[in-house]
């Protein structure tokens, strides 16, 4: 059996080398949001392109005040957006918040700190130093520098500061078509009623969300009989279409599971044992070329392997650099004895601390929308209430 960790940095390591010729171009920004950056991204300017006032206030040169003991005529009036003129010696100009600082000038009194008349003004020298309220040239970017690295996720901020730099376009990396089929002969879609030992089928719209949430492009390809002819046709019409193909049931061992079956004659699988629960068995290999990744059934247990498993390799294969899912430390409000396989308990947090759902069952769904966030149980660790314990939340997975 391989360990949680191990399986993991395999996915990663698998999803980096199918990434390698993936193709990017350049879209609007304004259409980048969730879209992974395909190139470092280094600005040419600076911002702010110039120094500018951070207060309304009076700009002058600290120099001349002191000299003036504080008391300066007003020599020019500079709102945003307006080109300054070069500060005459031993004046003020009046300035606005976002305002250019003029050449000449080094230090902004707010007007709080002010009194003034139509065309002079007193400064109270208790409150400014020399060089208040300016923010210089080049404060938040300078020319020439990295502000974004090749695979970031872009988010609202980015976007903004790809904006800020005057960017309208970025090179982003295409999204990754997935391909999703649930496999299954008691399966049905919701909309109809259930004959006898039917049951509807739920992975499907679990993976439906989180491709969604990652960014991908679904293909949804519905429910497959377990029937291997019909598995292996649709298998190669997915790996046809699309980067990935997902599936979930019929990894097991039963004589009902025929996917690995037919992934192993179309192509390549490694069958995994990973040390942990639930989903214990995963599947992963590649159909002619396209990755496959073959989720155990039971609905808590694609949930839970779709975050830990499937969204690492995914994010990977996107070009993605950060993969793995940040942790929280958490005290315990639960007791639990030691167990042979490291167990991801679905759990929620609380102000005293996280307590789990009651029924961890693999087929007990309602164990994930209880809660926010899995708590760890490593191998052979005994929980007791008030321990800490590590904790994903959801979060960090969609
Ligand atoms: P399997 O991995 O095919 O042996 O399925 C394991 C368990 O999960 C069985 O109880 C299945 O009925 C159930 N199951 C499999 N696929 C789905 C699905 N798409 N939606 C809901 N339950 C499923
Ligand atoms: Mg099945």
């Amino acid at each position: 059996m391989l360990t949680f960790d191990e399986a993991v940095a395999r996915l990663v390591a698998a999803g980096r080398r199918e990434s390698v010729n993936l193709a990017s171009k350049p879209i609007p920004v304004i259409q980048a949001l969730g879209r992974v950056l395909a190139k470092p991204l280094e600005s040419t300017v600076d911002v702010p392109p110039r120094a500018n006032s951070a207060m309304d206030g009076y700009a002058f040169r600290y120099a001349d005040a002191v000299a003036a003991n504080f008391q300066l005529p007003i020599s020019q009036r500079i709102p945003a957006g307006r080109a300054p003129q070069l500060l005459q010696a031993g004046t003020a100009a009046r300035i606005f918040t976002g305002a250019e600082l003029p050449e000449g000038a080094d230090t902004v009194a707010m007007q709080e700190d002010c009194q003034a008349t139509a065309d002079a003004v007193t400064i109270d020298a208790s409150q400014v130093q020399q060089g208040d309220n300016v923010r210089p040239q080049g404060q938040d970017i300078t020319a020439g520098t990295v502000i974004l690295e090749a695979g970031k996720k872009l988010r609202p901020q980015e976007l903004g500061l790809l904006f800020s730099i005057g960017e309208a376009m970025v090179d982003v990396y295409r999204p990754l078509r997935v391909a999703i089929l649930s496999t299954g002969d008691e399966l049905v879609e919701p909309g109809r009623a259930l004959a006898p030992g039917q049951i509807y089928n739920s992975n499907r719209a679990t993976l439906h969300g989180m491709l969604a949430a990652w960014g991908m492009e679904i293909v949804d390809l519905g429910i497959v009989r377990d029937e291997p002819d019909i598995i292996e046709a649709v298998l190669l019409a997915a790996a046809a279409q699309a980067d990935m193909v997902v599936t979930s049931g019929g990894v097991s061992v039963g004589e009902e599971d025929h996917v690995k079956a037919v992934v192993e004659k179309l192509g390549n699988l490694e069958f995994w044992k990973i040390a942990i629960k639930p989903g214990k068995p995963l599947a992963f290999g590649h159909i002619g070329t396209t990755p496959f990744m073959g989720l155990p059934g039971n609905p808590a247990s694609t949930f839970v392997t779709a975050c830990l498993f499937l969204r690492p390799f995914l994010l990977s294969m996107q070009g993605m650099e950060q993969v793995l899912p940040r942790s929280s430390r958490e005290r315990s409000r639960f007791s639990k004895s030691a167990v042979k396989r490291q167990e991801f308990l679905r759990a929620r947090r609380t102000a005293t601390g996280v307590e789990t759902f009651a029924n961890q069952s693999s087929g007990v769904l309602s164990s994930a929308c209880w809660g926010d966030g899995l708590v760890v149980q490593f191998a052979g660790q005994s929980i007791e209430s008030g321990d800490g314990v590590e904790f994903f939340p959801y979060a960090e997975f969609f």
